[in-house]
């Protein structure tokens, strides 16, 4: 037996008694006629002692030998200690030591493996091994392991039912480019990898199960923007026979089970808000209600004066933020700098500073008078004591650009608590969007998305219009799950085909089974999936999902450890005929 208890688990109860433990050697402090030695595994970390008075002599010099991530067994005594560490639950005993075997060695690790570690992000994904037995990263695979557990209790005490769909597919759009698998049975033929299971729940509620669930690796081609992985988990769900409200009920209360059993706060009914009020208030579909500074469009109080910049803009949007009188005029210059860098790309920025005695001081004093700033002031809900910040320009433009500022604002005043959680729904997108480059309509969601009802009749004439019943849930300012009621009948969707582009061809070629499947009798259906990593990064108060990935790839879409993608030998390559000179 390799041990009879683990290193966290032994108090002063536990005096006296004989024990065996197996571990790592984080610390051996050899001070000569004493050597203590602190040995740790997944729960905890345990005290050895060693002294010549009480240890056979003979085990004194192999103690001497281990260094750190030794693996070791040592059986011995439980022992008061006589300088406790009030930090550790086993802090009050040390083990008197009476047999000691050395496991297996170790190498000196490439860094210390502390909470605070010296090791750099590269060095720690290539030994991840390593890593993963630091308390942060193994802390955050647990906190990730609990929140799987409660989405799947608490999912199938709902009656959901966990089904596995196949990896090795066909192309399911979700707005990425495939990741492909060659065929080797079938030359020239690939697989593709799912961007989501979509297709495949949605074939599971025409074969009748009525509520599925998976938690499920997707993946996605993507050009890999900061902190996004190319395969990432989702809680994928779906259910049939309802309309949105069944679907926002039943999340929502998953998603509340789950805030309110690991934060220990309930978040209490989820506020909803229209994607358009969402665009209009803070210029972004994923808006950070933690904090106001909602947008005040401007345009009907500043376009009647001279300030030609603000009359040649479609909009004109500003925001209070709370108490930010105290910022000098060098902060808000260089604030102003900040915005026009490109990737913000403003062209300026209009400051009106609320004065504790009610009246105003701005850069366009030359402009405008104290009443109009009262009335500035007044849609942007600026009180004294309170900065408004303008920007003006294209609708389209100023938007993000005032968003970004917002959030800019936001962490500078600390409004960003990574400790209280802000669920919001946005309902009611768009179907879909223009894109300028294709110059074709693109689904904002995915194609198997449908039209409001009421929407139905503008397809053809007015498609920008059409609004789907569509969700997103946002949490802190981050999209964390998305979907949406299906088209479940086959003329609809050969109607979405057709508005995004596809010949009848080509959809019955990709989609072909969906559209036959709807032909015997699909019933009304509706679902979500969230981003588990997403998830459990911001339940856990931190921004970078690859903290909370076992084995994560790094910002190329590369596994540094295993060293992936790699090239494969021409022996591969002509099997699953990749030499074009095989296929000629
Ligand atoms: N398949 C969608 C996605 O991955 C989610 C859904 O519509 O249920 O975003």
């Amino acid at each position: 037996m390799y041990r009879t208890h683990h290193c966290g688990e032994l108090n002063t109860k536990h005096i006296g008694t004989a024990v065996t433990l197996s571990g790592w050697v984080q610390k051996n402090r050899d001070k000569g006629s004493v050597i203590w030695i602190d040995l740790r595994d997944r729960y905890g970390i345990t005290q050895l002692i060693f002294d010549e008075a009480r240890t056979s002599e003979t085990l004194m010099p192999l103690a001497k030998t281990l260094g750190r991530e030794f693996v070791i067994q040592a059986t011995g005594t439980v022992i008061e200690r006589s300088s406790k560490n009030p930090n550790i639950s086993t802090g009050d005993i040390e083990i008197l030591v009476t047999d000691l075997k050395c496991l297996n060695q170790s190498k000196t690790p490439p860094f210390t493996i502390e909470d605070d570690t010296d090791g750099g992000d590269t060095l720690r994904m290539q030994y991840r091994y390593l890593d993963i037995r630091r308390n942060p990263i193994k802390n955050n695979l647990i906190f990730r392991h609990r929140i799987a557990q409660l989405v799947r209790n608490y999912l199938s005490e709902q009656h959901f039912i966990e089904v596995e769909t196949p990896v090795l597919i066909k192309s399911t759009p979700e707005g990425a480019r495939d990741f492909v698998v060659p065929s080797r049975m079938n030359p020239g033929q690939f697989y593709a990898l799912p961007q989501s299971p979509q297709t495949f729940k949605q074939l599971l509620m025409v074969g009748g199960m009525d509520r599925y669930f998976q938690i499920v690796k997707c993946f996605r081609d993507e050009d890999l923007r900061a902190d996004r992985q190319p395969e990432f988990t989702q809680i994928d769900c779906e259910m049939a026979f309802v309309e949105q409200e069944d679907i926002l009920e039943t999340f929502e209360g998953l998603t509340r089970h789950v805030i309110a059993t690991v934060t220990g706060n309930d978040p209490g009914v989820f506020p909803r808000m229209t994607y358009d009020d969402a665009m209009k208030r803070f210029g972004n579909d994923k808006p950070d209600i933690r904090f106001g500074m909602a947008f005040g469009e401007l345009n009907a109080v500043t376009q009647q004066k001279d300030f030609q910049v603000f009359n040649q803009s479609e909009l004109v949007v500003g925001i209070a933020v709370p108490k930010a009188n105290e910022l000098t005029r060098k902060d808000i210059d260089q604030l102003t700098d900040w915005v026009k860098r490109p990737q913000i790309g403003a062209s300026g920025m209009v400051y009106v500073r609320c004065l504790e005695d009610g009246s105003f001081k701005s850069s366009v004093d030359k402009f405008y008078d104290q009443d109009d700033f009262k009335a500035w002031a007044k849609i942007t809900g600026a009180s004294a004591g309170d900065l408004i910040l303008v920007l003006s320009g294209d609708t389209q433009k100023v938007r993000p650009q005032m968003s970004a500022l917002r959030m800019e604002m936001a962490e500078r005043l600390g409004l960003r608590d990574p400790k209280v959680f802000a669920p919001l729904w946005v309902v009611d997108f768009p179907l879909l969007e223009w894109d300028e480059a294709s110059e074709r309509y693109h689904a904002m969601h995915h194609p198997f998305t449908a039209p409001k009802p009421e929407h139905m009749a503008l397809l053809h004439t007015n498609p920008s219009a059409v609004n789907a019943n569509a969700y997103d849930l946002v949490l802190n300012g981050n999209e964390i799950g998305g979907g949406s009621i299906r088209i479940h009948d086959k003329t609809t969707q050969s109607q979405m085909f057709d508005l995004l582009g596809f010949t009848p061809e080509e959809a019955k070629s990709q989609f072909g089974f969906l559209m036959n499947a709807f032909e015997f009798g699909a019933p009304p259906h509706g679902g979500i999936a969230f981003g588990l990593d997403r998830l459990v990064a911001i339940l856990g108060g931190q921004e970078t999902i690859r903290e909370f990935i076992a084995f994560p790839k790094n910002n190329t879409g590369r596994d540094i450890m295993i060293d992936a993608p790699s090239a494969i030998d021409q022996n591969q390559l002509n099997e699953l005929y990749l030499n074009l000179k095989t296929i000629e």
